[in-house]
């Protein structure tokens, strides 16, 4: 059954006093501080990709061997229980008044206030037409609204089709895959032209769709480009 989004109906819930979704401490909205503090702890993390690093080393060895088109990536916690079910609320059963929350939480991650203030233009990372018309809203659109309501432009970063599930695909595939993906907006692609760039996504996975997006904007002159998400995930044990 498909869960269509009740937008008013969620947004009118994320203001009423509720338990906690993960402990359910009453009341607090809608994951109380004591969580936060328990399962978004500060990392040690790759300043290039947010992969968790031991303390004092800037960057994985995977950035030292193939380093990312990115100057800065940042994300406020690990994809790990319980926040996959807190994104999975937001993404797909419509309950955007996750946003708030979720952009209260990357504001207090280290760096990110700093990035956001430095940056001219917030991009989220866009979703396929087909994609956004099923979904109704980009997840990414809704955190950088949040984050820098007057940066956000949700129209210069355009993404051409979906691609399907990457996490199984070896590296190399995964990049073939998203060649061409991104692209400008033709009539604006000038806009990113010597600034500096946030891009905003919810879930980072293997890296491979925020590296591409970055290779876009880098290919048409932005001077820096910092990733913001919500959520790493971890390398596989
Ligand atoms: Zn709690
Ligand atoms: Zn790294």
């Amino acid at each position: 059954m498909l869960h269509r989004p009740v937008t008013g109906l969620s947004a009118l819930l994320a203001r009423l006093p509720s338990q906690c979704a993960v402990c359910r401490a009453w009341p607090s909205r809608p994951v109380c501080d004591a969580c936060v503090a328990r399962f978004a702890p500060p990392a040690s993390r790759c300043a290039t990709c947010a992969l968790p690093v031991p303390a004092g080393v800037a960057r994985c060895g995977e950035c030292l061997r193939h380093p990312p088109p990115l100057d800065a990536c940042l994300a406020a916690c690990s994809y790990v229980w319980p926040w996959p079910e807190c994104i999975a609320a937001f993404k797909f059963r419509g309950e955007v008044g996750w946003a708030h929350p979720f952009a209260t939480l990357l504001r207090s991650t280290p760096w990110v206030e700093p990035a956001l203030d430095q940056s001219d233009l917030v991009l989220p990372m866009p979703l396929a037409p087909g994609r956004l018309r099923e979904r109704g809203f980009n997840q990414a659109l809704e955190l950088a609204r949040r984050l820098a309501p007057a940066k956000t432009d949700a129209t210069l970063l355009l993404r051409t089709r979906d691609t399907a599930a990457q996490h199984d695909l070896p590296r190399a595939e995964r990049l073939r895959n998203l060649r061409g993906v991104f692209a400008l907006e033709p009539l604006r692609a000038d806009a990113v032209k010597g600034r500096r760039i946030v891009l905003v996504d919810d879930v980072m996975t293997s890296g491979a769709s925020v590296f591409a997006a970055a290779e876009v904007l880098r290919a048409g002159g932005a001077a820096h480009i910092a990733v913001i998400v919500l959520a790493r995930t971890d390398p596989p044990q």
